[in-house]
């Protein structure tokens, strides 16, 4: 079990994959989810003697993967990763077909990423395959861990983010879903619940586990009528006719303030604890902190303190798991405050 120290299991595998940019409004700009993001989190952790590295030991296969993704979607990414020569080069998608109308998947790369991805942001270069790979195999280490027993506890912290990537789609900074497969993994202790703190609704998570009622997945996000992904997080998404109840979304609007955002999390938490999960995994966002780019509600970097003190009151088996946060600056900070007092928590007899 813990002693005071929170298992951190990291891969500088993530370096392998740095797209140089993004579009925004017609202007390139810096990638969002850069490196800089986990590095600075992994280090300051670290430093202030929060979390203890776990050595990596392997990374997934596409025979993990497949648990939550189309074998399709797998081997397009792979095939895309391998057939870029340039390190430096990233293909971005030109078209997005309506899927509904198209007689066959199209063959050419270009082509079939528009198939597979739901935006821009999510472009494929020689190291992403790789990358995803890693980030893979460390949600699984992890899962594996409190598995074994071996931690009440665990952070992974990987890159790219992973919540936005479905069973046989991708996009917003995401490909491969992360806390699906560590959540599909822990299922063999039990019930698992989700619960998706993230400014962004997991559009991905919630439509791999849509038809699972051993699974919940709880959500707390920007209303979709405002901010991505748009077209899914709404209260009425409850799960499908095979697990009616097994989603939970609760939009927040713009602005809501510490407190606002603290009250809506303990409804989550209620839906959690009814559920009697066998483990917990918590896809991590920092982007509902008020000074993140991505934001427009006004979390302060204190209220991390506060949702890591609430989350641990669960008392289960939890993996944590990286999911946005932009504030590159800030990161080290909320994340120390979060897992400062998540600890603090599991620690209480
Ligand atoms: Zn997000």
């Amino acid at each position: 079990m813990i002693s005071g120290t929170m298992p951190l299991l990291y891969t500088p595998d993530h370096l392998l994959h740095a797209p140089g940019g993004e579009f925004d409004q017609g202007k390139i700009v810096d990638y969002r989810d850069s490196p800089e993001r986990v590095d600075g989190i992994y280090l300051h952790l670290i430093a202030r003697g929060l979390c203890l590295p776990v050595r990596f030991t392997r990374a997934a296969g596409i025979d993990d993967l497949f648990r939550v993704h189309s074998l399709q979607m797998l081997d397009f990414l792979e095939a895309t990763s391998n057939a870029i020569q340039d390190e430096t080069r990233y293909q971005y998608a030109e078209t997005f077909p309506i899927r509904a109308a198209m007689a066959a998947r199209p063959k050419s790369l270009a082509g079939r990423l528009g198939y597979y991805s739901t935006d821009l942001n999510s472009p494929v270069g020689q190291g992403t395959w790789q990358a995803l790979l890693s980030a893979a195999g460390l949600a699984l280490q992890g899962a594996e861990m409190l598995m074994r027993h071996e931690t009440s506890c665990a952070y992974v912290l990987c890159r790219p983010p992973g919540h936005h990537a479905g069973p046989d789609f991708f996009g917003s900074y995401s490909y491969t879903n992360h806390a699906a497969l560590a959540a599909s993994r822990l299922m063999a202790l039990g019930q698992v619940a989700i619960l998706d703190i993230d400014y962004h609704h997991g559009n991905g998570t919630q439509a791999i586990f849509w038809e699972e009622p051993r699974v919940l997945y709880t959500s707390l996000h920007i209303d979709p009528n405002l901010d991505l992904p748009y077209f899914s997080g709404y209260a009425h998404e409850t799960g499908g006719s095979q697990a009616p109840g097994s989603t939970f979304n609760l939009p927040l609007p713009p602005g809501i303030t510490s407190g606002s955002y603290l009250a809506a999390l303990e409804a989550l938490l209620r839906a959690v604890r009814a559920f009697r999960p066998a483990a917990l995994v918590v896809s991590l966002g920092y982007d509902p902190y008020q000074g993140d780019p991505t934001s427009a509600f006004r979390v302060e970097a204190g209220a991390y303190s506060a949702i890591g003190s609430r989350i641990a009151a669960l008392r289960l088996p939890t993996l944590i798991v990286q999911e946005g946060g932009y504030a590159v600056e800030t990161l080290p900070a909320l994340a120390e405050n979060f897992v400062t007092v998540f600890l603090e928590g599991m620690l209480v007899k």
